[in-house]
């Protein structure tokens, strides 16, 4: 325990009257038990929002982004985190003086690079690594519901264990060979008298400028290692199949320059009965076009003909679409029926806001009729019976009605041809 019962409320006094600053949790937009997850994915968000290289001349950015990289060195440390919790801004002051570990209170632009890898700003000036491109297929069911996931991929990270240094006690020279230039201009003779000036990458130092001593265990030397990084993704209601969600300088990182950004696209998964069906909903099987879902029923010739069935469709989230006809509405084959409203949900950038929560696209039901194989020789006489009578009274017959000629008609030009 670093402080007596006393000493806390003096300290949490002196904290309010003093100091003043805002709440840690508050500056993030969190609260109190908040994940670790949570915390860095507030301080990405937040510290790129108030950067000073997107809000240039904006002082009050400035002063958010000191703020905001503040609070989440404070919070992302479990020491310190667990110190603020208890003694608040105070606390965390005189755990600073007392050497602590763990919090620096760095320079606001040092946690930002240190978070996404790269030299604290943004802007062309700076090198850029590679955009990253990545595929992650999502059932229908979870574009309908919408659902934040995870995924991992294998990213390269600064060592963390030389601090991208690549050495082992953190000690990084100056190559002797090129002066840290990483280049070595060397001169060739042609002929007499004539010289070529070549420059060539520096091949004690690989071309860094740099040499180390005692090379880094852990990444050899390298200054980066791979190790898989789980991403949180959201996928929002209705968002297109083909989507791509933009994160930010998280591609691989690396101490000489701004990571690039990793770029997602969600794909639409190829519906499976077993593994994307726990709910045993028949909406496995919609098919999707933009906002709209398709749907094939089957109907028996009986249903086709006489009406009077129901049929209870379960959708994506579970909820029951009941198709069905009256006794005496007939179905045709291929007869395609509109469902308003019980389509995909329409996304909307601005997130599910009131307007749009209920704003669906169609469900398109086609119908199939199937005949049946067979007919049971007394079954098919008394059916053929009743048709025939009904015939008789007020059929037509389709063979005289067509309008088409009794027998097949050929004209004598057409003849002609044929002997050609
Ligand atoms: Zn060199
Ligand atoms: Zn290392």
């Amino acid at each position: 325990m670093l402080f007596g019962r006393t000493a806390l409320l003096f300290v949490w006094g002196l904290a309010q009257l003093v100091l003043g600053t805002e709440d840690y949790y508050k500056v993030l937009g969190l609260n109190k038990q908040a994940t670790e997850k949570q915390i860095k994915s507030a301080y990405r968000q937040l510290s790129k929002k108030y950067h000073p290289d997107k809000n240039p001349g904006d002082d009050t950015a400035h002063d958010k982004f000191v703020e905001v990289s503040e609070a989440y060195e404070a919070l992302s440390d479990a020491e310190t985190r667990r110190i603020y919790d208890q003694y608040g801004h105070e606390g965390l002051k005189q755990h600073k003086q007392q050497g602590g570990g763990g919090f620096h209170a760095h320079d606001p632009f040092d946690v930002f690079s240190r978070f996404f890898g790269g030299g604290g700003h943004f802007g062309q000036q700076q090198r850029r690594g590679q955009n990253l491109e990545v595929k992650v297929s999502i059932a229908l069911r979870d574009f309908y519901n919408g659902r934040t996931t995870e995924f991992e991929w294998n990213k390269q990270q600064i060592c963390e264990a030389c601090d991208g240094t690549g050495a082992a006690d953190g000690k990084v020279e100056t190559c002797r060979a090129c002066n840290g230039n990483g280049a070595r201009v060397v001169r060739h003779q042609l002929a007499p008298g004539m010289f070529q000036q070549v420059q060539m990458q520096c091949d004690e130092c690989g071309g860094t400028g740099r040499t180390v001593k005692h090379r880094c265990p852990h990444c050899q030397g390298n200054r980066v290692v791979r190790k898989s990084t789980p991403v949180s993704l959201t996928v929002q209601r209705g968002m297109a199949d083909g989507t791509r969600v933009v994160y930010e300088n998280e591609a691989d990182a690396h101490p000489d320059y701004v990571a690039g950004d990793l770029i997602v696209t969600l794909v639409e998964k190829e519906p499976s009965l077993d593994s994307d069906n726990p709910d045993h909903v028949d909406g496995v099987f919609f098919r999707r076009k933009g906002d709209d879902l398709y749907w094939r029923e089957v109907l028996s010739l009986r249903e086709a003909l006489f009406g009077d069935w129901t049929r209870n469709l379960t959708h994506l989230d579970g909820h029951i679409v009941r198709l069905g006809r009256k006794e005496g509405e007939v179905v045709q084959h291929g007869q395609v029926e509109t469902v308003e409203g019980e389509g995909m949900p329409i996304w909307h950038e601005d997130g599910e806001s009131v307007y749009h929560k209920t704003q669906f696209g169609k469900l398109y039901v086609e119908y199939t009729v199937v005949l049946p194989d067979q007919l049971e020789a007394g079954f098919r006489k008394e059916l053929k019976g009743v048709f025939d009578k009904y015939r008789k009274k007020k059929g037509v017959d389709l063979h005289k009605d067509s309008g088409r000629p009794e027998k097949p008609v050929m004209s004598d030009e057409g003849r002609e041809h044929e002997e050609l």
